[in-house]
């Protein structure tokens, strides 16, 4: 496990997640938990994700504070105002303290997809939902992300459809609509 909270595997690297795990032994508690691990080997004399992170949210012990990490408040609903910048393009949370990993070097850094906003915001989801699977992609949800980066990316030639969903059903989506506009007429 590295300064980043996160386990590697050599050869794989840290982008992976474990969806189950099946077997018919037993684990032994063998650890008390006490919310810090030391980091490991590959951890010596890198402090690479700590520099990295755009809002210092990696701690000592390999700790992670959930308050300020991009990934985690990329899923509050809403995003609060302050970190919405910090964002940027992202609209789905953030992976800096992995692509910056010496870990994961041999591997060919996922390029930072073109999202397509325009179809996001009037709830076309069908491009996303089978990479980032059902989880995720869900319709409301993406509409008030896609406004954040709109907002964040000044995309003036977005207002538009912004606008026509300020009258939506779904009153969340309605006020996320309605902050991503001031933010961009602030910006006219
Ligand atoms: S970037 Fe460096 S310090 Fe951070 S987890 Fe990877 S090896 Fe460890
Ligand atoms: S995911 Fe982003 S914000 Fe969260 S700890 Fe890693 S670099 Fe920092």
């Amino acid at each position: 496990m590295g300064r980043n909270s996160l386990i590697a595997i050599p050869g794989i690297g840290s982008a992976f997640h474990v969806q189950a795990i099946v077997t018919n032994g037993g684990f032994e508690y063998t650890h008390k938990d006490t919310g810090t691990h030391k980091p490991g080997e590959r951890c010596k004399g890198c402090k690479k994700c700590i520099e990295a992170c755009p809002t210092s949210a990696i701690l000592e012990g390999g700790r992670i504070d959930p308050n300020k990490c991009l990934r985690a408040i990329s899923e509050k609903d809403p995003v609060p105002y302050e970190y919405e910048a910090l964002l940027g393009s992202r609209l789905l949370g953030c992976d800096v303290c992995q692509s910056v990993c010496p870990v994961n070097c041999c591997f060919d850094p996922l390029p930072e997809p073109e999202y397509p906003l325009k179809a996001l915001l009037n709830g076309e989801i069908t491009e996303l939902k089978y990479a980032i699977g059902p989880n995720y992609a869900r319709v409301n949800k993406l509409k008030k992300k896609a406004s954040v980066v709109a907002a964040n990316l000044d995309r003036q030639d977005l207002l538009e459809d912004i606008r026509q969903q300020c009258e939506a059903d779904d009153a969340s989506v309605a006020a996320a609509m309605k902050h991503a506009l001031e933010r961009l007429e602030e910006h006219k």
